[in-house]
């Protein structure tokens, strides 16, 4: 079984080929990073334009990486949401293309169902499970009785996780993205400034990270305006131990409440070390639950996670029309 995997929905052109479900037999991410880098952000338009000009070329080396020809593919999978449209378009329409030109079955990819899966290309998943789902645009809590089950158990109510990375990147001039900036400077310092954590509500397993975000925003302008200068250093060790504390203590809470055999950690945020470092010390001393975290490269957006979970997908006879559409606000939870 050969599957192809293709995801646009923000600013890197990936193609990627998954053999019999686990294997990466190609796997090309073409950034756009530095393009946006001089606007702080991703700007959607730039974005559009970026895969339009990448993504054939990116599909021909991917198939040329993986020693195989169009007409081997098994099924191809794309990212049909969330993301941004212009950006979710070009993958859709460049796999319905192939699709149809070549009789080959298309499936529709959750991107963050893509995000959970990458996690089946390092370990055979186990039920239940319990995903952590931190990345630029969602921090989440996934339960998972069996493939393609997502239950949303806690999300957050403001910022996500890597959100409120990059905005406190910005605060403290650090280039775009931010969060492996903050990560490596947290690394250097220690944690010796006092930030909130927002646990909410006794039982909830949502998160807010938007109070956190403007205390350090704060902590940095008054002590402009006071004259002195706070070590970048100290502040990202600060801000990162808040971030970790409240994403670990949930994260390990809801394992024991739903008496799962896996966690597994997903999205752009789990290649950050301190929570790799922290989630791995903690789950030492749990008996029966499993830790998974994929390689950094599998964190952040990329195709073989799409192939991973479009591969089970279609196992379960799961497949697209040719009416597949780019659905920016595509929900998880009514995705199987
Ligand atoms: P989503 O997956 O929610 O649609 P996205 O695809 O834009 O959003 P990802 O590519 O999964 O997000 O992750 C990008 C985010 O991960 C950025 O906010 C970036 O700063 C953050 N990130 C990457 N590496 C690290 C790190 N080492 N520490 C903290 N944050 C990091
Ligand atoms: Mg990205
Ligand atoms: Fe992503």
């Amino acid at each position: 079984q050969w599957i192809m995997g293709i995801e646009t929905s923000c600013d890197e052109t990936a193609v990627a080929i998954i053999k019999n479900g686990r294997e990466i037999a190609a796997n090309i991410v073409a950034s756009q990073i530095e393009s946006h880098k001089r606007f702080g952000g991703v700007v959607p338009e730039i974005a559009s334009r970026h895969h339009v000009e990448q993504i054939t070329i990116v599909l021909e080396e991917a198939l040329k990486q993986a020693g195989i020809q169009y007409d081997d593919l098994t099924a191809i999978a794309v990212t049909e949401g969330p993301g941004l449209v212009g950006a979710l378009l070009v993958g859709v329409n460049a796999a319905k293309a192939v699709a149809f030109a070549h009789g080959i079955p298309l499936v529709g990819v959750h991107h963050i169902a893509g995000h959970i899966y990458a996690n089946r290309l390092i370990a055979e998943l186990q039920f239940p499970l319990i995903a952590l789902v931190v990345s630029g645009g969602h921090t989440e809590l996934v339960y998972m009785k069996e493939h393609g089950h997502f239950e949303v158990i806690g999300e957050t109510r403001d910022d996500a996780a890597g959100e409120a990375y990059d905005k406190v990147a910005r605060t403290l001039n650090l280039p775009y993205p931010g969060g492996p900036h903050i990560d490596r400077l947290a690394q250097e310092g220690e944690a010796t400034i006092p930030l909130p954590r927002a646990w909410l509500e006794e039982g909830s397993y949502d998160f807010s990270f938007s109070g956190l975000k403007s205390a350090v925003i704060n902590t940095v302008h008054n002590a402009e305006q006071r004259g002195e200068k706070i070590k970048p250093q100290e502040l990202a060790a600060s801000f990162q131990e808040s971030v970790i504390d409240v994403l670990v203590t949930k994260t390990i809470k809801a394992a024991s409440e739903y008496k799962v055999k896996q966690v597994l950690l997903a999205g752009g945020v789990a290649a950050n070390k301190g929570l790799r470092t922290a989630l791995e010390d903690k789950f030492k001393e749990i008996p029966n639950c499993e830790l998974i975290i994929p390689p950094l490269a599998l964190c952040t957006d990329n195709a073989a996670m799409i192939g991973a979970a479009g591969s089970i997908m279609f196992e379960k006879g799961i497949q697209s029309t040719m009416a597949l559409n780019a659905n920016p606000g595509l929900d998880i939870s009514i995705h199987n």
